[in-house]
């Protein structure tokens, strides 16, 4: 990521290295390898460690396995060859005076040639053995005395990532140089001290003292993250380029927020009521509080001036379709269409069957529109009337019907071109990208907008990826739910879960069972739906088992999950697929096999599915989790329910990618920040980057 420095084309950072000493095109190649284009990407090449060169631990001095930097003079090196000829140690001995150290790869013969007896070499390893003492395959450089031991000798000494040819001596130089000679100026404006042009939320944030001036200039933090002078140097140093990168995204971010709310006038989608009342009375149950405020926010969007641009979180479970369903009302109220985007076509099916069975008796048009439903259901065989509007008109209602428009991303794709276009909600956001998201609203003139997920964001994520996006969080579980018990077990104790599960089955109730794989790969012990169904039919007869996973069709599909819900089918035996949405109340148990292959996030999503209805539920994670990690990890699983600290334990064991399921999911890429360390920075960069916007 680079910054954007006001002046940048004529920045000498935005030259390409080969502008350099030293540089020529095959360097800048091999530069090239590394990411490295121009001389700010050399600037924010980070080391990968440090090493102390300051103190050298004696060799007498070594201890068994402890990680140790040391140096001494080669006193003799060679290869032994055995096994005839197939296998080699390269040895190298050095000595400073108070012992020797062996030094040993093996069956890497051609290290001789980088080492001659006299050369001074600076070694980091791990001892693997004291008498005589030994490290096997070190981390080495030759030292050359003079006067570049300035820069490779008796300071904190950067270890870079490197790519072949590229020695870290000979990058370590470019990068003493290109530092001493280049002026950094400070990125960013001149900012006033105070919060005083804050307003709200952003105004509770900036009473802090003013940030930026407590940090370390840019100048400062890129001389010392390569060359730090005392060891808290570094993370100084990290913090102020993680706050720049941080600052560089939340001014994208809101740039594109303030041109939109200066540029675009709002569809006014308010509704007036008259759909909203017949449905939410024959809806079956009342709005959780947590719900009422949340329509309440999304109401005063959509009646305002500027289009809306909301998130709405809620964990599994929450009840957030029925609140989709009532913001769409007022839209389709209010003349408008609707477009309801979801990840996977199951998940679109079924909103497709909800909303005909919510709206078709309030005389609204509904199409489903996924790749294997292009020209859209229409009418027949469903039950569903293409009625126009009914005749309580609000002025600005056009001619044709509102229709509400539910699809896969084939919506975005397919001959869908938006016309009338008022309310965009894409569920299960962190399942698309930000690009698929911007494109859908682009089908439409500045369209209002709804995403929602069930990912609960960790603050962290959700302030650098929806940092364009106003919150609203549906907090409370609807009522009457039963409990969910989440258990662990480990592949031996399969006979007991079966037992447990078939007596569900007598009791009535409906059973998930998860697969890591499709079909078979050859990995040990990991469970795939093709490969199992057979056996799985027969050991839970009669009751009747059914498939889905990826490459089925979208009709076999459909029928499965049509029979499941109409409980013809009993047990649903699926792939992680059935991770968003569905929605089967009977459903009470989930059992996950190979439950260490899933990332805590999903398994939290996966477990969602039961819970829905008022008997209680039941999580089964069978791993064969070997590691003390691995079972801690699933720990954290039968310990809590709540979605955010699964979340915040996902992000920090997995990272921003995982966590959010695909790389396409725009999380950003950081040289320095972390997102789950640096919340205190993000929030810093927020309230900056809102002064400079
Ligand atoms: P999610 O937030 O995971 O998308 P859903 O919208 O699928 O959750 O809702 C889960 C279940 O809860 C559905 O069966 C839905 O009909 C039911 N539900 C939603 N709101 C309420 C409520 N206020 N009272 C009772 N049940 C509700
Ligand atoms: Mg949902």
């Amino acid at each position: 990521m680079s910054v954007a420095a006001p002046n940048q084309n004529t920045s000498p950072l935005a030259r390409p290295v080969t502008t350099l000493w030293g540089v020529g095109p095959e360097r800048a190649s091999q530069l090239a390898q590394l990411e490295i284009r121009t001389i700010e990407d050399l600037m924010l090449h980070r080391p990968r460690r440090y090493e102390d060169r300051r103190h050298f631990r004696p060799i007498a001095e070594l201890q068994l396995d402890e990680p140790t930097i040391t140096h001494g003079t080669a006193v003799a090196l060679g290869v032994k060859w055995f096994k005839q000829h197939t296998k080699s140690i390269f040895e190298l001995v050095l000595d400073d005076g108070t012992a020797r150290l062996h030094c040993r790869w093996w069956n890497l013969p051609f290290m001789e040639k980088y080492f001659a007896v006299g050369d001074e070499v600076v070694v980091f390893g791990k001892p693997g053995s004291v008498k005589p003492r030994t490290i096997d395959h070190p981390e080495t450089e030759i030292i050359v005395t003079g006067e570049e031991s300035l820069i490779h000798l008796n300071r904190i000494t950067p270890i870079y990532p490197l790519t072949e040819g590229v020695a870290q001596r000979w990058i370590r130089a470019l990068i003493w140089r290109t530092v001493q000679a280049l002026k950094i100026q400070e990125p960013w404006p001149e900012l006033p001290s105070g919060g005083s042009r804050l307003e709200g939320r952003e105004a509770v944030l900036a009473t802090r003292p003013p940030p930026l001036s407590s940090f370390l200039t840019r100048s400062q933090a890129i001389r010392l993250i390569h060359f730090p002078e005392a060891l808290e140097d570094i993370e100084r140093a990290r913090r102020r380029l993680a706050l720049d990168e941080f600052i560089e995204l939340q001014v994208r971010v809101q740039r594109r927020r303030k041109n939109l709310q200066t540029k675009a006038r709002a569809i006014p989608c308010g509704g007036d009521n008259h759909l909203m009342k017949p449905f939410l009375t024959r809806l079956g149950f009342k709005l959780t509080e947590a719900q009422t405020r949340v329509l309440r926010e999304m109401r005063k969007d959509l009646s305002g001036a500027q289009p809306m641009r909301r998130l709405l979180q809620g964990d599994v479970g929450s009840g957030k379709t029925v609140v989709a369903a009532c913001s769409a009302l007022m839209a389709l109220e209010s003349g408008h269409n609707v477009a309801l985007m979801a990840p996977t076509e199951i998940l679109a099916e079924q909103h497709f069957i909800n909303f005909t069975h919510w709206f078709e008796s309030l005389g609204l048009a509904i199409q489903l529109r996924t790749s294997s439903h292009k020209q859209g259901e229409k009418a027949e065989g469903r039950g569903l009337r293409e009625t126009t509007a009914s005749s309580t008109h609000v002025e600005s209602r056009p001619a044709a019907p509102a229709t509400l428009f539910v699809g896969t991303h084939a919506l975005i794709a397919s001959g869908f071109t938006g016309d009338n276009l008022g309310l965009v909600i894409i569920d299960e956001q962190h399942k698309f990208g930000v690009a698929q998201r911007e494109q859908l609203v682009r089908k439409g003139v500045y369209p209002h907008l709804l995403v929602m997920t069930a990912t609960p964001i960790p603050r962290t994520l959700g302030l650098t990826l929806y940092g364009d996006l106003d919150l609203s969080t549906i907090d409370t579980l609807p009522p009457g739910r039963g409990r969910i018990q989440t258990f662990q077990r480990t592949a031996n104790k399969l006979p007991e879960v079966w037992s447990f599960v078939r007596s569900k089955l007598g009791e009535g109730r409906q059973v998930y069972v998860v697969y890591p794989r499709v079909e078979e790969t050859g990995e040990n012990g990991i469970k795939a739906v093709t490969k199992e169904f057979d056996a799985l039919r027969q050991a839970l007869a009669p009751y009747r088992v059914g498939l889905v996973h990826g490459r089925l069709a979208s009709k076999e599909k459909e029928a499965t999950m049509s029979a499941f819900r109409s409980n013809t089918v009993q047990v649903l035996l699926a792939t992680s697929l059935i991770e968003v949405g569905v929605d089967v109340p009977n459903a009470t148990v989930m059992l996950i096999e190979n439950a260490e292959q899933f990332g805590l996030a999903q398994l939290h999503q996966l477990r969602g599915r039961v819970g829905r209805g008022a008997h209680d539920s039941y999580c089964i994670l069978v791993a064969n989790a070997k590691t003390k990690e691995a079972r801690q990890r699933l720990r954290v699983l039968e310990e809590t329910t709540d979605g955010f600290r699964i979340a915040e334990a996902d992000l920090k064991l997995r990272g921003p990618g995982e966590l959010l399921g695909q790389e396409q999911s725009g999380a950003p890429r950081f040289r320095f920040g972390d997102l789950s360390e640096d919340l205190s920075l993000i929030e810093q960069a927020r309230v900056i980057a809102t002064q400079i916007v």
